[in-house]
């Protein structure tokens, strides 16, 4: 559960990017600038008031009295008074024996330290070599050291000297004035300089919002421009450029989806109306009493039926498409082309009696053992191309079947010392596999003549991994230039037996679906000697998870004659 964010967040949230960045580098600069300068006073000051206080065991030591004071002896005691020569930087106080401030001597112009009144001989002679601080009147810093030298009558005296400290702390002062002068200007410059390269690093993204504009105002065509890998703008427009062309790609796809989806409906409405209005002119006819007698409303009635029925092809070929367009996951299994193609054999058998259909199965080494079904080959044919194997010669075009020749028997002849080649096991989906059969055989025997042979052929090629099943008819052949096109939907060539045929135009394009399916293919070519072959290919299942029942079926050399 995403919580509300508080005050400082939102707050932090609202500001752009480039403030925050900016305003974060200043506020560290300041910081670290701010901490520096406090740092370094204390350092400073020491230092200086060390150097000034370096001046005092010299200075206390030598003889100021003689040096600023005129000494004139009263009643035996000294009297000093102050003589034109002043100490400038620092001050001085003269006790006699008794500790008795007697005298100072000093700038008068500048602040003097307060002196004590009384030093005790005793006391001055332990504080020797110690610093001791001393104020002034308006509390001004001094520092001070006391000797006890002797005086010229022989008597002990204590000379103080002190010395301001003031002038250290107006260099501190100063130092820390110019210190922060620098420091705003540092900062202030810092501030201009994150801002210039911050908005000079966004202007490269504002290619990205420009360009984002104007492919939200419909402009697909917009790239990025800025690659360089090295920077993350360059990484960043090259991900979005990226990004770009899969939308691009998606969306042309859509668009052309919607396109065939137009055009598929377009047909399929046009197909459908075309028995409709049939139908419905029939009915329209019996109204108005134009269909009189039995006989018209026979032929009427068995019109309407046929009509019903291309219609009920057509809404289940369309149904069929529509599910394969669903593009569901089929379930694919390891299956043997053999059976199917002999099941496919057997149902022409049933539908056309009069129809000879052979099943051949190019997945043995060789053919050897005659068959008694296999009607007497012309020597002068030659082998269709492509199909070198003996057992091709069962392709070869047969005479038309007349009606003296017996009707073809089931023959299963077999050679079990024959090697077993690849046994054509592919991957596929059984019903969807028989389907695609079941159309190529319709469409075989539609478009070639009522007693004309077909001939499906199963193979298998280990090299390529794949597994063929071939329907082989000898009918009218489909021109090379329009064989693109028979896959797609509602195509149908526009000669007289399409027309009759009636077919929906939909069956190679069911075909084709199914094959994309299953990772398959199909294939159309020349018959030898005139006529349609169909080669559909699937990839072949590995030998180790073919079922061993499957197995066992590909000992026997299979024929199947119908
Ligand atoms: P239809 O329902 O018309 O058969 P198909 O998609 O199955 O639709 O076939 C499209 C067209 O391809 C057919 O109209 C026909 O012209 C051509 N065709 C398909 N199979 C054969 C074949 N075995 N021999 C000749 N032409 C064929």
């Amino acid at each position: 559960m995403a919580h509300k964010p508080d005050a400082v967040t939102s707050w932090w949230r609202r500001i752009s990017l480039r403030a925050k960045v900016t305003g974060v580098t200043v506020g560290v600069l300041a910081l670290g600038l701010l901490i520096a300068g406090l740092g370094t006073v204390p350092i400073l000051r020491t230092a200086l008031v060390a150097n000034v206080e370096s001046q005092l065991p010299a200075l206390v030591s030598s003889d100021l009295v003689n040096r600023y004071f005129d000494t004139t002896p009263v009643d035996g005691d000294p009297v000093y008074t102050r003589k034109d020569e002043q100490p400038r930087d620092f001050f001085v106080a003269i006790y006699d024996a008794e500790g008795v401030l007697q005298a100072t001597a000093g700038n008068s112009s500048a602040e003097a330290p307060e002196f004590r009144q009384e030093f005790p001989l005793a006391e001055a002679k332990s504080s020797e070599d110690t610093v001791m601080p001393l104020v002034g009147e308006d509390g001004a810093l001094f520092s001070s050291s006391v000797a006890v030298l002797p005086s010229e009558g022989g008597a002990l005296r204590t000379q103080v000297v002190a010395v301001p400290l003031a002038p250290a702390d107006r260099i501190i002062g100063q130092y820390f004035s110019i210190y922060i002068t620098i420091a705003f200007i540092t900062i202030f410059i810092a501030a201009l300089l994150t801002r210039f390269l911050v908005t000079l690093t966004f202007r490269r993204l504002g290619q990205v919002e420009s360009t984002a504009m104007s492919i939200a105002a419909g402009d697909f065509s917009q790239r990025l421009t800025d690659l360089e890998p090295t920077t993350e703008v360059g990484r960043l427009n090259s991900a979005i450029n990226t990004m770009l062309d899969r939308v691009d790609g998606s969306l042309a796809q859509r668009d052309r989806t919607v396109q065939h989806m137009r055009r598929f409906i377009g047909d399929a409405s046009h197909e459908l109306r075309t028995p409709l209005v049939s139908v419905r002119g029939y009915a329209e006819l019996y109204r108005m009493g134009a269909i009189k007698g039995e006989e018209d409303t026979a032929r009427a009635m068995e019109r309407i039926e046929k009509e019903a029925i291309r219609m009920g092809v057509l809404v289940e070929d369309l149904l069929a498409l529509a599910r394969l367009d669903e593009e569901r996951e089929p379930e694919i299994v390891a299956l043997d082309l053999r059976p199917i193609a002999r099941d496919a054999a057997l149902d022409v058998r049933a539908a056309a009696p009069s129809r000879t259909v052979t099943m051949i199965d190019l997945t043995i080494e060789s053919v050897t053992a005659p068959t008694r079904s296999i009607p007497k080959q012309e020597p002068e044919q030659p082998a269709p191309r492509g199909l070198s194997r003996a057992a091709l010669s069962r392709l070869r075009r047969r005479p038309r079947t007349t009606p003296e020749e017996p009707t073809p028997a089931f023959d299963f002849s077999e050679a079990p010392d024959t090697p077993v080649r690849t046994p054509p096991i592919v991957w596929g989906e059984e019903n969807k596999v028989r389907q695609v059969v079941t159309n190529l055989l319709g469409n075989a025997r539609r478009f070639s003549a009522e007693d004309s042979p077909i001939e499906i052929v199963v193979d298998s090629d280990r090299a390529r991994g794949t597994g063929s099943i071939a329907i082989v008819d000898h009918g009218e052949g489909i021109p090379p230039q329009i064989r693109e096109q028979i896959f797609e939907r509602f195509w149908r060539a526009d000669t007289s037996r399409a027309r009759e045929t009636g077919g929906s135009g939909l069956g190679l394009a069911i075909v084709s679906s199914i094959l994309k399916a299953l990772h398959g293919s199909v294939a159309v070519s020349e018959t030898p000697g005139g006529g349609a072959t169909f080669t559909v290919t699937l990839p072949l299942a590995p030998s180790r998870e073919t079922p061993a029942h499957l197995l066992e079926e590909t000992q026997p050399l299979e024929r199947l004659d119908l």
